[in-house]
């Protein structure tokens, strides 16, 4: 379906612009507004609420006084209203689609891939509302009973990123209130848009006031700083870059604050010259190219062994070239901009170091001239280990390309990083692969696959790419803390069992 301009302006109209605090859309409270921009063209699409200091504690206070009315709802109630959520969003998959390929740039059907993996952790998770459980057990001495219960932790503090707007938050929103935490949401002020039509649904979906709240804002640190030394706040899960994530762990710190943190990675792709190049190629793009390489799970690092090396590059870069770069509402379209002029320079300054160092430049390696923030896809190849590029998150669509020539090799390169979300490898021999899951330092390992995500799958890293998991039946455990209760023998007075 062709999307118009006039399709556009009637989605953006029905998008809520202020801020949600206790169930009410409220303007800033000094009636401040920020534009939130088009990557494609570079154009204004909305101007909404900028939230201040005030807001943000508002939101808190909200999120604090729907708590505990909130905790004892049935898990059966918590439930529907996820399950309800699911359903609305994905009636609305097209128009969340839309809203994400506008603000952020990806194309329409990876915006629609993003809508049902979104949306799958409502469903996920409604699911998983009603089988929170405890234990009941004799201790070892027959003294006494010990009953473990779990009790969700108490109002939360979101903060997301820019890159996946409506998945990166349903991972944190739906096993929040599956567990029966109230919560404070900031967006990224790049991408804030999917936030509140998500946050709308959940109203529509019969959210409680006071259980979600939304606070876009462009001063980050100063409207979320407050709440996290607010002893109201009891949880903060925070996805975005490492360098923030240290910032907010130590801050956090002051309060003993419960933290999850999904982080940055670095992840290496390995091929091993026993592997299916085409479908280590298949792999290799989609792990490189999904989200235009803007993401966290991204191969940052392609290892192929030396005997398959040229082999594998030449259809690599094939299939690079005829990747079309276009708005991401255009239809083919492969690849959309990047989210901003400074990620595109960040890129290209990547790919230059990586250049001036000795690398050679196979494929691309520019911008893209004309309105909003595009670059070409990339190969490097010949990549010398001092290149920064190894090192650092490229976070575009610049493939690296290094050689190895041992299978103990591969795992030194790929371990050699602060980072340890995911690690790929595509490979025939079934004992290498049962190998490179135990030796890789990683959370998650695609092993003959280039995708990782899945909502029944705990998603996160090791090493500096964070602390905690999303997903699974892991998911949820973040939002419980436990209780146990230590009963004296009900038979010590005497008592017989009959
Ligand atoms: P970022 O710069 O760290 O920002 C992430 C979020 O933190 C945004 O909402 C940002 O707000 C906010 N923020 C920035 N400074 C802050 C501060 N001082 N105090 C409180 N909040 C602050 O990361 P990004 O550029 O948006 O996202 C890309 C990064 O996210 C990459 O490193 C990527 O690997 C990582 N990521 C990780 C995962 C994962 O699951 N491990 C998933 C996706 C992305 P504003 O944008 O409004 O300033």
């Amino acid at each position: 379906m062709t999307i118009t301009a006039t399709d556009e302006q009637a989605l953006l109209a029905r998008v809520p612009t202020g801020l949600l605090i206790g169930g009410e859309w409220r303007d800033a409270s000094d009636g401040g507004t920020f534009d939130v921009h088009d990557p494609s063209t570079g154009q204004v699409l909305l101007s909404i609420a900028d939230a201040t200091p005030a807001d943000g504690e508002a939101a808190l206070s909200a999120a604090a006084a729907a708590q505990k009315s909130w905790a004892k709802t049935p898990p059966r109630v918590r439930a529907e209203i996820l399950r309800s959520a699911f359903e609305a969003v994905t009636a609305r998959a097209d128009d969340f689609a839309l809203i994400m390929t506008l603000e952020m740039g990806k194309p329409l059907a990876e915006a629609k891939g993003e809508v049902s993996y979104g949306a799958e952790f409502l469903r996920w998770f409604s699911e998983e509302t009603a089988r929170i459980s405890g234990r009941f057990a004799t201790s070892p001495d027959g003294n006494s009973r010990l009953l473990v219960t779990k009790r969700p932790v108490g109002p939360c503090l979101f903060i997301t990123p820019w890159n996946f707007p409506l998945a990166m938050a349903t991972r944190k929103i739906a096993p929040a209130i599956a567990a029966g935490c109230t919560m404070v949401l900031k967006p990224a002020a790049l991408t804030p848009l999917t936030a509140l039509m998500f946050a709308q649904v959940m109203q529509e979906a019969g959210l409680p006031a006071g259980v979600l709240n939304v606070v876009q804002t462009t001063s980050a640190g100063a409207v979320t700083g407050p709440l996290i030394a607010d002893s109201r706040l009891r949880k903060l899960s925070f996805t975005g870059s490492t360098e923030v994530g240290r910032r907010l762990i130590k801050t956090a710190a002051d309060q003993v604050l419960r933290v999850s943190m999904e982080l940055g990675g670095n992840a290496p792709f390995v091929v091993f010259e026993d592997a299916d190049l085409d479908k280590a190629v298949d792999g290799a793009m989609q792990a490189k190219m999904r989200n235009g390489g803007e993401a966290c799970t991204a191969a940052n690092r392609i290892l192929v062994q030396e005997t398959v090396a040229e082999e594998f590059t030449a259809k690599l870069i094939e299939r690079m070239r005829t990747h079309t770069v276009a708005r991401g509402t255009e239809p083919g379209s492969k690849i959309g901009p990047l989210v901003d002029e400074g990620t595109r320079t960040k890129v290209h300054d990547l790919v230059s170091d990586a250049v001036s160092a000795g690398a050679t430049l196979a494929l691309g390696g520019e911008r893209i001239d004309g309105p909003g923030y595009f670059y070409e896809p990339t190969v490097l190849t010949n990549v010398p280990a001092h290149a920064r590029i190894l090192q650092e998150e490229v976070f575009g669509p610049v493939a690296p390309i290094i050689t190895f020539a041992t299978e103990a090799e591969a795992i030194r390169l790929s371990n050699d990083t602060e980072f340890g979300l995911v690690a790929y490898a595509y490979t025939r021999d079934l004992n290498r692969g049962f190998r490179l899951a135990e030796e890789l330092e990683v959370g998650m390992f695609g092993l003959n696959t280039g995708i990782v995500s899945n909502p029944a799958a705990p998603f996160g890293g090791v090493k500096q790419s964070g602390i905690g998991r999303e997903g699974g039946h892991e998911g949820i455990e973040e939002y419980l803390e436990i209780r146990y209760v230590g009963i004296a023998d009900p038979f010590a007075d005497g008592q017989d069992s009959v």
